[in-house]
């Protein structure tokens, strides 16, 4: 199977593009939904957890308190790598098999930190969406209502643009209206569908 991985700062367009490419046939996994699979009540990623952050953990209905855990390693790296390290092999356990039992011609995997937790040989191909960090800033507060100090505070906690640009296979520079978007995504579909095809037949 060929597996694109898709990421991007927050707020430059991943999940719109992620979403164009399903309209286009394309099977998409995201990330974040994975990590919640793997830490759903009675995982074994579950009780690790537990075991290291306490009880205080745990929020009314049973589940992890996602909220609280963001909020312990937002602000603690080695809290934060603690957890990437526990969550990382089922994440990964899990993509491979959701990719495998694909049947579109190509898979996009979703995955905002990517370079953080240096996933990036689990792809054929990363693509990086990128756009200027005005339109982030005004796109994350509208989106999520919050205001322009903790935007820009998430921003400044994820790998710094060059960096994703000098190791992404592909670019979109999301700077422009959603309909030029989608005619990226488009051109894109076409290249990954040949790609996808040279992989499967040489
Ligand atoms: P990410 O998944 O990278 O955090 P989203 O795809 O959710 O980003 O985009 C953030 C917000 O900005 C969404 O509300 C989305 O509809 C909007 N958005 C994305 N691209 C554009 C664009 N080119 N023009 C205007 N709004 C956009």
């Amino acid at each position: 199977m060929f597996i694109i991985g898709l990421t991007g700062g927050i707020g430059s367009g991943k999940s719109t593009v992620a979403r164009f490419f399903l309209q286009h046939g394309a099977t998409v996994i995201e990330s974040d939904v994975l990590a919640k699979e793997i830490t759903a009540k009675g995982q074994p990623a579950y009780q690790h957890i537990i075991d290291h952050f306490g009880k205080a953990i745990i929020a009314s209905n049973g589940e992890l308190d996602r909220g609280k855990l963001r909020k312990i390693i937002f602000n603690d790296t080695t809290e934060r790598q603690w957890l990437e390290a526990c969550l990382h092999p089922g994440i990964k356990h899990l993509l491979k098999a959701r990719a495998q039992a694909a049947t579109s011609e190509y898979v996009i995997v979703d995955v905002p930190l990517l370079f953080e937790a240096k996933m990036e040989k689990e792809f054929d191909r990363i693509l990086v969406i990128d756009t200027k960090e005005i339109n982030q800033i005004a796109r994350v507060m509208a989106r999520d209502k919050i205001d322009a100090k903790t935007a820009r505070q998430i921003i400044t906690s994820q790998v710094n643009l060059q960096y994703r640009l000098d190791n992404a296979d592909d670019i979109i520079i999301n700077d422009a209206d959603i309909d030029s978007l989608e005619e990226k995504v488009e051109n894109l579909d076409i290249l990954y569908t040949k790609l996808a095809h040279h992989k499967r037949y040489n």
